[in-house]
């Protein structure tokens, strides 16, 4: 019998972890099967766990799941802690559920592995501070850029990230602060960024958070940290002010399952070309 992983989220049947880790089972020759199971946020915990008491070996959560499976966990990495949320479960040597946080890895993996981008002494503009935006907080802050700004619609919520993360900033001597989501279309007095990371999901509904030509540095990248078929509102928007490179979250949710598939079989598989299938896949939607 393989063992057996599965994704949960819901809804979930768009998701592309069963293609991912189908293919690194494939191409690191591991006897697994991988599956997506709708859960509601009522069921969520008790069909996690009968999966487990059935013989799942790990499980990678997805929206609106990611707090939850913190909580259900009996243990948690520091980084699933830090992020207050978890994407990945696996089950420790003496059959408890552990959560862990791959998004951050899989950001951090994708922007300076595949497209080569140094952050260390980097200006970074971070907008959202929903979950993703908690999870890759840390690992942006570990890669020492020089200051990291955060904007968010309902500043409260970015004040409170920025609060919570600032003892590590100062520690590393990262500048944390907020930038008012007002001023994101008239920065005052703000030096422009190097990289602009949009965390929203804005996207979702067609819209880009409000942007400026003056925030772009000249070598500036946009990172979306969504995908689709056809490039995001704000890569576009981005891309038409200026920005020298825009580049969405394909790579960093390839680079996240690689982490969960790593942490799971102790395999590194390679990710590169499941995400040129990816890639492939989607140009072909978007030629329809
Ligand atoms: P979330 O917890 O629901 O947070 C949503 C964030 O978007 C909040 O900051 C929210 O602001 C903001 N927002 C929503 N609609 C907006 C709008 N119309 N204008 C401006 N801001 C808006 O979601 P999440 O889990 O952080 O996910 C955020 C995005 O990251 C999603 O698109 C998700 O698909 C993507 N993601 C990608 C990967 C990957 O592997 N590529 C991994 C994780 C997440 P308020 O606080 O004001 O509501």
């Amino acid at each position: 019998m393989p063992d057996r992983y599965a994704v949960f989220g819901h809804p979930i049947h768009h998701s592309k972890s069963p293609f991912i880790h189908r293919a690194f089972a494939a191409q690191t020759g591991q006897d697994l099967e991988y599956t997506a199971i709708d859960a509601s946020p009522e069921h969520f915990a008790a069909t996690v766990r009968t999966f487990f008491t059935e013989g799942g070996k790990g499980a990678n959560v997805t929206v609106p799941h990611k707090e939850a499976a913190l909580a259900l966990a009996a243990d948690a990495t520091p980084r699933a802690q830090e992020a207050g949320a978890a994407n990945t479960l696996f089950l420790t040597a003496d059959g408890a559920i552990c959560a862990d946080n791959t998004d951050g890895v899989g950001l951090i993996r994708d922007l300076t592995n595949r497209w080569g981008l140094a952050l260390e002494g980097k200006r970074i503009l971070l907008l959202g501070a929903g979950g993703a935006a908690k999870g890759i907080l840390a690992p942006l802050i570990a890669a020492r850029p020089c200051a990291i700004m955060l904007a968010n619609r309902t500043a409260a919520r970015a004040e409170a990230l920025v609060a919570a993360f600032a003892p590590r900033a100062a520690q590393l001597g990262v500048s944390l602060t907020t930038l008012p989501w007002a001023q994101l279309a008239h920065p005052a007095a703000t030096p422009p960024f190097d990289l602009v990371l949009n965390a929203t999901s804005a996207s979702l509904t067609g819209s880009a958070p409000p942007l400026s030509p003056t925030l772009w540095a000249p070598d500036a990248t946009a990172y979306d940290l969504m995908y689709g078929a056809t490039p995001t509102p704000f890569l576009v928007a981005a891309q038409h002010q200026g920005a020298a490179r825009t580049i969405d979250g394909l790579g960093m949710l390839v680079e996240q399952a690689a982490e969960s598939f790593w942490l799971w079989r102790g395999v590194r598989p390679e990710t590169e070309p499941v995400y040129q299938a990816l890639r492939a896949q989607l140009g072909a939607l978007a030629a329809r």
